[in-house]
Protein backbone atom coordinates (compact mmCIF):
# COMPACT_ATOMS: atom_id res chain seq x y z
CA UNK A 1 0.00 0.00 0.00
CA UNK A 2 0.81 3.34 -0.66
CA UNK A 3 -0.04 6.18 1.81
CA UNK A 4 -0.58 9.89 1.30
CA UNK A 5 -0.32 11.23 4.27
CA UNK A 6 -0.91 14.76 5.79
CA UNK A 7 1.05 16.46 8.22
CA UNK A 8 0.11 19.59 9.78
CA UNK A 9 0.35 23.15 8.28
CA UNK A 10 1.46 24.66 11.72
CA UNK A 11 -0.36 23.50 14.85
CA UNK A 12 1.06 20.27 15.70
CA UNK A 13 -2.06 19.55 17.25
CA UNK A 14 -3.57 18.74 13.47
CA UNK A 15 -1.78 16.06 13.12
CA UNK A 16 -4.31 12.90 13.26
CA UNK A 17 -4.53 10.08 15.31
CA UNK A 18 -4.51 7.84 12.36
CA UNK A 19 -1.47 9.29 10.63
CA UNK A 20 0.44 8.85 13.58
CA UNK A 21 -0.50 4.82 13.53
CA UNK A 22 0.70 4.68 9.76
CA UNK A 23 3.20 6.66 9.81
CA UNK A 24 4.68 3.86 12.61
CA UNK A 25 3.44 1.05 10.93
CA UNK A 26 4.64 1.36 7.52
CA UNK A 27 8.09 0.37 6.18
CA UNK A 28 9.34 3.60 4.77
CA UNK A 29 8.58 7.06 4.90
CA UNK A 30 9.12 9.08 1.92
CA UNK A 31 9.53 12.90 2.90
CA UNK A 32 10.00 16.05 1.05
CA UNK A 33 12.86 17.54 3.83
CA UNK A 34 14.07 14.70 5.87
CA UNK A 35 15.00 17.17 8.85
CA UNK A 36 12.04 18.89 9.16
CA UNK A 37 9.85 15.79 9.11
CA UNK A 38 12.67 14.06 11.48
CA UNK A 39 11.42 16.42 14.13
CA UNK A 40 7.77 15.63 13.60
CA UNK A 41 8.47 12.26 13.59
CA UNK A 42 10.28 12.90 16.96
CA UNK A 43 7.60 14.90 18.71
CA UNK A 44 4.86 11.90 18.09
CA UNK A 45 7.42 9.20 18.74
CA UNK A 46 7.37 7.22 15.50
CA UNK A 47 10.62 5.65 14.66
CA UNK A 48 10.01 4.52 11.06
CA UNK A 49 13.63 4.77 8.09
CA UNK A 50 13.06 8.15 6.15
CA UNK A 51 14.09 8.32 2.48
CA UNK A 52 13.96 11.68 0.99
CA UNK A 53 11.70 12.32 -2.00
CA UNK A 54 12.00 15.62 -3.25
CA UNK A 55 11.94 17.66 -6.41
CA UNK A 56 15.72 16.90 -7.68
CA UNK A 57 15.62 13.29 -6.73
CA UNK A 58 12.03 12.07 -7.78
CA UNK A 59 12.72 9.97 -10.41
CA UNK A 60 15.49 7.97 -8.85
CA UNK A 61 13.25 7.60 -5.74
CA UNK A 62 10.47 7.09 -7.14
CA UNK A 63 11.79 3.77 -8.60
CA UNK A 64 13.14 2.85 -5.13
CA UNK A 65 9.61 3.28 -3.27
CA UNK A 66 8.14 1.26 -6.11
CA UNK A 67 10.48 -1.51 -6.12
CA UNK A 68 9.56 -1.96 -2.10
CA UNK A 69 5.94 -1.57 -3.37
CA UNK A 70 6.26 -3.99 -5.32
CA UNK A 71 8.22 -6.58 -2.95
CA UNK A 72 4.85 -6.17 -0.58
CA UNK A 73 5.84 -3.16 1.68
CA UNK A 74 3.99 -0.41 2.63
CA UNK A 75 5.24 3.02 2.30
CA UNK A 76 4.15 6.74 3.07
CA UNK A 77 4.72 10.16 1.62
CA UNK A 78 4.68 12.85 3.05
CA UNK A 79 5.47 16.90 2.28
CA UNK A 80 6.40 19.68 4.30
CA UNK A 81 3.02 20.44 5.15
CA UNK A 82 -0.54 19.72 4.80
CA UNK A 83 -1.37 17.16 1.78
CA UNK A 84 1.16 15.57 -0.54
CA UNK A 85 0.89 16.16 -3.61
CA UNK A 86 -0.78 19.45 -3.67
CA UNK A 87 1.66 22.26 -5.01
CA UNK A 88 3.93 19.41 -3.24
CA UNK A 89 5.90 16.15 -4.43
CA UNK A 90 3.63 12.71 -5.04
CA UNK A 91 1.36 13.27 -8.27
CA UNK A 92 3.86 11.72 -9.85
CA UNK A 93 4.65 8.80 -7.82
CA UNK A 94 0.86 8.31 -7.64
CA UNK A 95 0.28 8.25 -11.27
CA UNK A 96 3.34 5.60 -11.38
CA UNK A 97 2.12 3.06 -8.51
CA UNK A 98 -1.20 3.13 -10.22
CA UNK A 99 0.08 2.04 -13.31
CA UNK A 100 2.15 -0.31 -11.51
CA UNK A 101 -1.18 -1.98 -9.61
CA UNK A 102 -0.47 -0.50 -6.31
CA UNK A 103 -3.10 0.25 -3.85
CA UNK A 104 -3.39 3.63 -2.83
CA UNK A 105 -4.99 4.87 0.16
CA UNK A 106 -5.74 8.79 1.14
CA UNK A 107 -4.26 9.60 5.26
CA UNK A 108 -6.08 13.02 5.45
CA UNK A 109 -5.72 16.23 7.54
CA UNK A 110 -4.79 19.68 7.50
CA UNK A 111 -4.32 21.80 4.07
CA UNK A 112 -3.65 25.14 3.71
CA UNK A 113 -5.96 25.88 0.49
CA UNK A 114 -9.02 24.36 1.94
CA UNK A 115 -8.87 25.70 5.47
CA UNK A 116 -8.41 28.99 4.00
CA UNK A 117 -11.73 28.56 1.61
CA UNK A 118 -14.11 27.55 4.28
CA UNK A 119 -13.32 30.38 6.39
CA UNK A 120 -13.00 32.94 3.57
CA UNK A 121 -16.43 34.22 3.20
CA UNK A 122 -16.28 33.65 -0.37
CA UNK A 123 -18.68 30.78 -2.01
CA UNK A 124 -17.50 27.91 -1.19
CA UNK A 125 -20.26 25.93 -3.45
CA UNK A 126 -17.83 25.93 -6.30
CA UNK A 127 -14.14 26.75 -6.75
CA UNK A 128 -10.67 25.88 -8.40
CA UNK A 129 -7.58 25.81 -7.08
CA UNK A 130 -4.70 27.41 -9.12
CA UNK A 131 -1.90 26.94 -7.00
CA UNK A 132 1.54 29.15 -8.18
CA UNK A 133 1.57 31.12 -10.18
CA UNK A 134 4.22 31.23 -13.34
CA UNK A 135 7.05 33.19 -12.19
CA UNK A 136 7.86 34.93 -15.11
CA UNK A 137 5.61 38.17 -16.06
CA UNK A 138 4.42 37.21 -19.33
CA UNK A 139 3.74 33.44 -18.41
CA UNK A 140 1.83 35.06 -14.88
CA UNK A 141 -0.44 37.28 -17.12
CA UNK A 142 -1.59 34.35 -19.42
CA UNK A 143 -2.24 31.95 -16.42
CA UNK A 144 -4.46 34.89 -14.74
CA UNK A 145 -6.25 35.65 -18.15
CA UNK A 146 -6.97 32.09 -18.23
CA UNK A 147 -9.22 32.15 -14.66
CA UNK A 148 -10.70 36.42 -15.47
CA UNK A 149 -13.83 34.95 -16.55
CA UNK A 150 -14.48 32.15 -14.08
CA UNK A 151 -17.35 32.37 -12.32
CA UNK A 152 -15.79 30.12 -9.17
CA UNK A 153 -14.01 31.14 -6.47
CA UNK A 154 -10.23 30.90 -7.29
CA UNK A 155 -7.48 29.63 -4.98
CA UNK A 156 -4.00 30.88 -5.14
CA UNK A 157 -0.94 30.48 -2.68
CA UNK A 158 1.60 32.51 -3.20
CA UNK A 159 5.32 33.32 -0.95
CA UNK A 160 5.23 36.36 1.10
CA UNK A 161 7.82 38.37 -0.97
CA UNK A 162 5.84 38.25 -4.48
CA UNK A 163 2.65 38.67 -3.01
CA UNK A 164 1.95 42.96 -3.61
CA UNK A 165 3.39 42.10 -7.18
CA UNK A 166 1.27 39.26 -7.37
CA UNK A 167 -2.00 41.24 -6.24
CA UNK A 168 -1.01 44.14 -8.28
CA UNK A 169 -1.04 42.08 -11.72
CA UNK A 170 -4.13 40.38 -10.44
CA UNK A 171 -6.27 43.27 -10.45
CA UNK A 172 -4.78 44.00 -13.35
CA UNK A 173 -6.34 41.09 -15.25
CA UNK A 174 -9.72 40.43 -13.03
CA UNK A 175 -10.28 43.73 -12.22
CA UNK A 176 -11.30 44.88 -8.52
CA UNK A 177 -12.55 42.25 -6.72
CA UNK A 178 -13.35 40.93 -3.18
CA UNK A 179 -10.22 38.79 -2.06
CA UNK A 180 -9.05 37.59 1.36
CA UNK A 181 -5.62 36.42 2.51
CA UNK A 182 -5.21 34.05 4.76
CA UNK A 183 -2.34 34.10 6.81
CA UNK A 184 -0.26 31.77 8.80
CA UNK A 185 -3.02 29.38 9.37
CA UNK A 186 -3.15 27.36 12.34
CA UNK A 187 -0.08 29.64 14.07
CA UNK A 188 -0.29 31.97 16.45
CA UNK A 189 -0.51 35.06 13.74
CA UNK A 190 -3.38 33.85 11.72
CA UNK A 191 -5.63 36.42 10.09
CA UNK A 192 -7.59 36.41 7.53
CA UNK A 193 -7.68 40.34 5.66
CA UNK A 194 -10.93 41.04 3.56
CA UNK A 195 -11.63 43.67 1.04
CA UNK A 196 -10.87 44.69 -2.34
CA UNK A 197 -7.74 43.71 -3.87
CA UNK A 198 -7.10 47.26 -4.17
CA UNK A 199 -7.68 47.83 0.02
CA UNK A 200 -5.48 44.61 0.51
CA UNK A 201 -2.49 45.95 -1.55
CA UNK A 202 -3.01 49.56 0.32
CA UNK A 203 -2.73 47.43 3.68
CA UNK A 204 -0.05 45.30 3.45
CA UNK A 205 3.51 46.37 4.32
CA UNK A 206 5.97 43.75 4.59
CA UNK A 207 4.01 40.66 4.08
CA UNK A 208 5.13 37.81 6.26
CA UNK A 209 4.69 34.31 6.81
CA UNK A 210 2.77 32.00 4.63
CA UNK A 211 -0.07 32.98 3.02
CA UNK A 212 -3.05 31.56 0.95
CA UNK A 213 -5.15 34.05 -1.99
CA UNK A 214 -8.98 33.73 -2.68
CA UNK A 215 -10.20 35.88 -5.08
CA UNK A 216 -13.94 36.10 -5.79
CA UNK A 217 -15.01 34.45 -8.82
CA UNK A 218 -16.47 36.44 -11.98
CA UNK A 219 -19.95 37.68 -11.23
CA UNK A 220 -21.06 38.75 -14.24
CA UNK A 221 -21.38 35.69 -15.86
CA UNK A 222 -19.20 35.18 -18.96
CA UNK A 223 -21.45 36.60 -22.04
CA UNK A 224 -21.56 34.47 -25.09
CA UNK A 225 -19.38 35.35 -27.45
CA UNK A 226 -21.73 36.61 -30.35
CA UNK A 227 -22.84 39.10 -27.82
CA UNK A 228 -19.64 40.67 -27.01
CA UNK A 229 -18.80 40.73 -30.70
CA UNK A 230 -21.91 42.46 -31.80
CA UNK A 231 -21.45 45.05 -28.81
CA UNK A 232 -18.09 45.72 -30.09
CA UNK A 233 -19.12 46.16 -33.64
CA UNK A 234 -21.56 48.29 -32.69
CA UNK A 235 -19.49 50.64 -30.87
CA UNK A 236 -17.39 51.33 -34.20
CA UNK A 237 -20.63 51.71 -36.13
CA UNK A 238 -21.21 54.59 -33.72
CA UNK A 239 -17.61 55.90 -34.73
CA UNK A 240 -15.50 54.58 -31.61
CA UNK A 241 -12.10 54.02 -32.54
CA UNK A 242 -10.97 50.54 -32.06
CA UNK A 243 -8.88 51.25 -28.72
CA UNK A 244 -12.13 53.08 -27.26
CA UNK A 245 -14.46 50.19 -28.69
CA UNK A 246 -12.20 47.68 -26.97
CA UNK A 247 -12.15 49.45 -23.49
CA UNK A 248 -15.90 49.90 -23.42
CA UNK A 249 -16.33 46.16 -24.44
CA UNK A 250 -14.01 44.87 -21.51
CA UNK A 251 -15.65 47.20 -19.20
CA UNK A 252 -19.17 45.94 -19.82
CA UNK A 253 -17.86 42.14 -20.15
CA UNK A 254 -15.89 42.44 -17.46
CA UNK A 255 -12.78 41.13 -19.24
CA UNK A 256 -9.60 42.57 -19.78
CA UNK A 257 -8.37 44.55 -22.63
CA UNK A 258 -5.70 42.04 -23.89
CA UNK A 259 -8.45 39.29 -23.67
CA UNK A 260 -10.54 41.47 -25.90
CA UNK A 261 -7.98 42.37 -27.64
CA UNK A 262 -7.41 38.37 -28.41
CA UNK A 263 -10.27 38.02 -29.38
CA UNK A 264 -11.48 40.39 -31.42
CA UNK A 265 -8.10 39.84 -33.44
CA UNK A 266 -9.12 36.06 -33.25
CA UNK A 267 -12.11 37.42 -35.61
CA UNK A 268 -10.53 39.62 -37.32
CA UNK A 269 -12.43 42.91 -36.90
N1 LIG B 1 0.83 20.73 0.44
C1 LIG B 1 0.46 21.96 1.09
C2 LIG B 1 -1.05 21.95 1.37
O1 LIG B 1 -1.66 20.88 1.36
O2 LIG B 1 -1.60 23.01 1.61
C3 LIG B 1 0.91 23.16 0.29
C4 LIG B 1 2.39 23.26 0.12
S1 LIG B 1 2.91 24.60 -0.83
C5 LIG B 1 4.58 24.17 -1.19
C6 LIG B 1 3.20 25.86 0.36
C7 LIG B 1 2.21 27.03 0.21
O3 LIG B 1 0.98 26.68 0.85
C8 LIG B 1 2.67 28.28 0.92
O4 LIG B 1 3.51 29.06 0.09
C9 LIG B 1 1.36 28.99 1.22
O5 LIG B 1 0.87 29.64 0.06
C10 LIG B 1 0.46 27.80 1.52
N2 LIG B 1 0.50 27.50 2.98
C11 LIG B 1 1.06 26.42 3.57
N3 LIG B 1 0.89 26.49 4.91
C12 LIG B 1 0.20 27.62 5.14
C13 LIG B 1 -0.30 28.25 6.33
N4 LIG B 1 -0.08 27.74 7.54
N5 LIG B 1 -0.98 29.42 6.21
C14 LIG B 1 -1.19 29.96 5.00
N6 LIG B 1 -0.75 29.41 3.85
C15 LIG B 1 -0.07 28.26 3.92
Amino acid sequence: MLYLCATPIGNLEDMTFRAIRILREVNLIAAEDTRRTRKLLTHFEIHTPLIRFDENCKEIVAEKILSRLLAGESVAVVSDAGLPAISDPGAELVRLAIDAGIKICPIPGANAALSALICSGLDTSKFLFAGFAPKTKKNRREFFEKFSTFEETIIFYEAPHRLKNFLEELAEVFGDREAVLARELTKIHEEFLRGKISELIKNLDEPRGEFVVLIEGNKNSPPPEGNFLEFYQKLLEQGLDKKDAMRETAKKFNMSRREIYNKVIGYRL
